[in-house]
């Protein structure tokens, strides 16, 4: 079985902590010899903490615009899955964006990305959310809102086509009853609409009005908020 699973708020607790149920997720997983892929509104940078910490052979980052994975010799190797022209386009955009907002706090993250950017916008009023979105749409750049950023990019980007194209490319013979997703927030719709074995841990009581693709399973209570929610539903499958 693979297990694909967003990362904030899902196998983090509040999207803060990691706690020892995202450790017993690792376990478990390797103990049955299944597969966790995080897919993740994180940059790249991220993928190869991910890559290098965790027992994971793939990870799927910045919301889908690339994939990481290891090769035979244990390498990272980054595989984006937007053209170069989309990924030049963002980066001139985004110093558009700057001069046109001077101050708009980029993530801290910002650097390390390669085929999107983010905001971090706890830190900007409705208003100015607001005009920012506006400029994007009219720049024909798209975003999504995950729990902590408005991640944007240029290009055909979303968790459920990195997983597709990931998928195909790498993990062919796994059937899709063999595949299950984990999420908890607005920027895992993609997967909510597409992937049949999608799973909502409790934490998305939180914003399930402002979906509009909701998961077909969703965890009640807090003892299946976040990794809990991950580790309960994991132990049932496995
Ligand atoms: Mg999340």
């Amino acid at each position: 079985m693979i297990f694909y699973s967003d990362f904030d708020g899902t196998l983090t607790k509040e999207g803060r902590e990691l706690t020892r149920e995202f450790f017993d997720i690792l376990d478990l997983i390797a103990k049955y010899n299944h597969e966790l892929v995080i897919v993740s509104g994180r940059s790249l940078s991220w993928g190869h903490f991910f890559l290098t910490h965790f027992p994971l052979r793939a990870c799927i980052m910045e919301g889908g615009g690339v994939v990481l994975y290891l090769d035979d010799n244990g390498e990272i190797v980054e595989k984006p899955l937007v053209s170069q022209i989309e990924i030049d386009r963002l980066a001139s955009f985004t110093t558009n964006l700057k001069n046109h907002f001077p101050g708009i706090p980029m993530s801290a993250d910002s650097f390390g990305r390669l085929t999107d950017r983010a905001i971090e916008f706890h830190l900007m009023d409705a208003e100015l959310i607001k005009e920012v979105e506006d400029f994007m749409v009219q720049h024909k750049i798209n975003f999504s809102k995950s729990n902590v950023h408005i991640n944007f990019w240029a290009g055909d980007i979303s968790k459920y086509l990195g997983v597709k194209q990931f998928k195909e490319a790498f993990r062919p013979d796994i059937k899709d009853e063999n595949c299950w997703f984990f999420g908890d927030a607005p920027n895992d719709q993609s997967m909510f609409e597409f992937f049949h074995n999608s799973v909502g841990v409790s934490n998305i009581h939180h914003c399930l009005n402002r979906l509009t693709h909701k998961p077909r399973i969703i965890l009640e209570g807090p003892e299946n908020a976040g990794p809990k929610g991950v580790l309960n539903y994991i132990k049932k499958l496995c």
